[in-house]
């Protein structure tokens, strides 16, 4: 398919982003210098206190952090030194509950404010924090809280039960703390006790326990895309690249106001909802209920919302929003729009530009990497359909299965050189599967890419997904672009599916626009508009409509469901499934 740029000029780019010069910020970048930007003593430094105090402890004390709008759109705002105060105290209860360093702390909670206060308070004593989506049933709860073997959870008296069905099998959970409960009770060995009695005795003052770069700050289980779920730690420097990328792929900026919609049980809402956007001192929105068109844009509108950072899903049910409702808001605050999660199609940027008159800029970077490893920053010009650049201070390439480079326009692995700040640790108890990502001094991600001869990376599809077909490879994400070019078509996934004459076939997944009526004939012109867009070899020969594509929580098209539905196989772990 035909390159669209879409060009950087001063009509269009209305503003000086942080990183002005992205190709000299690659020439003269040093980590050593960088660790400037956050707050090391002696040596030493804490994520939260990077985050939270020291905005506490400066000129934005009283600003706003965070403009929290629940589920019935009740809404609460805390500023910075409101946050570094709630945070104390849940760091002085955690002391008082006998929580020590590195004991494992989780969080199964909507998106409440006290989520976001006892992750801080967690990583400011020292322990490490977990979070849980708050959709997850009991064995997805068991996973994660018995491997972590997790010693306290916060959770509420709604998705408490839940908890109970399993909690037989997790000996080392010592203390459920309720943020709605009121009576203390005991179930079983485990003490159910109510935070909002708690807290409110604990004092305000606590010293931030100062952590070596090295020890680990906080644990996320993978959306599990592909199979099991793995326990990746990472560690308090990893705020290093979290600041530096929220300042340069999100141009967050001091008068800000940023809105992530990611949830923090998933690592996009820790590493831009949590540490590096109040690192940064912006104001976040945080918004509990759920996604409605209307609701989202009244949220820009209302907030002033200057970033934006959402994900592929969420703009394409935007766009196929049978209202269009956005003709009826105020988008001019806007100012900068990224995007993460899964492939952006092309055709999700051009509506972006027609709608908001700026175009999404898309990132990749994984739970692994902690932040974002690869993106499209303001002052670059934009090819559509292409990550982007590596971050200053980040050795990316595209290697073969040994770990040798290839050249530009290769398909092959995408690497990275090991060594950023915010690199995972470790997979919590599972050392193999953590040295099986690495070969020949590179990190592999498991994704596949090319390289082009202006250094822009393009993603071709998880390395699973990736369809040979009449010995030709196909990656989906590139089927899967074209067939939402189609005017009917809302959402587009696409698997290999066995052939005993191709080895594989095409087949392709589609949800249509509301209105649109299944035929037949439109199968067929599905199937002429890929032939005439893309190479005749990459079109589907099969194609089935669903009303639903099965996702993630995060929002990420889960295609190794789909094939096992097709083949009728094992449908393996599905507890990051987002409906059943
Ligand atoms: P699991 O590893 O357990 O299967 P997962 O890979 O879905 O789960 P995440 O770490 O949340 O868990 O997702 C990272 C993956 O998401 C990347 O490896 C990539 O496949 C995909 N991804 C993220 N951002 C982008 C992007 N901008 N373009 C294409 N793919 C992306
Ligand atoms: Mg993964």
């Amino acid at each position: 398919m035909k390159v669209q740029i879409y060009r950087k000029t001063a009509q269009n780019l209305k503003f000086v982003p942080n990183l002005p010069d992205y190709e000299k910020a690659v020439r003269t970048f040093s980590w050593a210098k960088a660790r400037e930007e956050v707050a090391f003593l002696n040596g030493k430094l804490n994520a939260a206190h990077s985050a939270i105090d020291r905005n506490a402890q400066n000129f934005r004390k009283n600003k706003i952090a965070l403009y929290w709008q629940g589920e019935a759109n009740e809404k609460e705002r805390y500023t910075f030194l409101d946050l570094f105060k709630i945070s104390n105290q849940f760091a002085n209860l955690l002391h008082a509950l006998e929580i020590g360093q590195q004991e494992r702390v989780f969080i199964f909670l909507p998106r409440v404010p006290q989520l976001y206060y006892a992750f801080l308070g967690t990583l400011k004593r020292g322990a490490i924090a977990g979070t849980m989506f708050s959709a997850f049933g009991p064995q997805a709860i068991e996973d994660r809280l018995g491997n972590s073997a997790a010693k306290l959870l916060l959770t509420n008296t709604e998705l408490l039960p839940r908890v109970l069905k399993v909690l037989k099998n997790l000996p080392e959970l010592t203390t459920i703390l309720l943020t709605d409960g009121t009576k203390d009770r005991k179930a079983g060995k485990t003490q159910i006790l109510s935070l909002p009695n708690l807290l409110s005795s604990q004092s305000t003052v606590y010293e931030t326990r100062m952590m070596d770069p090295e020890d680990p700050a906080f644990m996320l289980y993978t959306s599990g895309t592909t199979g099991k779920p793995k326990g990746v730690v990472h560690v308090h420097k990893a705020i290093l690249h979290e600041h530096l990328s929220a300042k340069w792929a999100l141009d967050l900026k001091e008068e800000d106001v940023y809105w992530c919609t990611a949830d923090p049980g998933w690592v996009t809402g820790i590493a831009y909802e949590i540490l590096g956007s109040w690192s940064n001192g912006a104001s976040s929105v945080v918004f509990s209920g759920r996604f409605e068109p209307k609701t989202w844009y009244q949220i820009i509108e209302d907030y002033s919302v200057n970033v934006w950072y959402t994900a592929p899903t969420a703009i394409r049910m935007l766009a196929s929003d049978p209202e269009r409702s956005a003709k009826n808001f105020d988008f001019s605050s806007l100012r900068h729009l990224a995007s993460v999660g899964e492939p952006l199609n092309p055709e999700p940027i051009r509506w972006g530009l027609k709608t908001f008159g700026l175009p999404f800029h898309d990132n990749w970077w994984q739970t692994e990497t902690g932040g974002i490893l690869i993106a499209n920053y303001p002052s670059m010009d934009i090819k559509l359909g292409s990550m982007g650049k590596p971050l200053p201070g980040i050795e990316a390439s595209i290697v073969d299965d040994l770990g040798n480079e290839l050249a530009a326009n290769k398909e092959g692995n995408l690497a990275i050189r090991p060594g950023w700040p915010s690199m995972m640790k470790t997979i919590w108890k599972r050392p193999k599967k953590y040295k099986s990502y690495f070969t020949k001094g590179w990190y592999i991600s498991g994704d596949r890419a090319f390289k082009d001869t202006d250094g822009y990376f393009w993603f071709v599809g998880r390395a699973d997904d990736v369809i040979k077909t009449a010995g030709e490879r196909v990656g989906p994400f590139e089927v899967e672009s074209a067939l939402v070019e189609h005017p009917k078509i809302a959402e587009a996934g696409v698997i290999g599916k066995p052939d005993p004459l191709r080895g594989e076939i095409i087949k392709a997944f589609i949800t249509l626009k509301p209105g649109v009526k299944q035929s037949e004939m439109l199968k067929e012109d599905i199937q002429s508009f890929i032939k005439r867009h893309l190479a005749g070899h990459a079109y589907p020969r099969e194609i089935e409509f669903r009303d639903k594509l099965p996702k993630t929580r995060s929002g990420k098209i889960m295609r190794r469901l789909l094939k096992a539905q097709e083949l009728g196989l094992p449908i393996g772990d599905t507890s990051t499934l987002e409906e059943f």
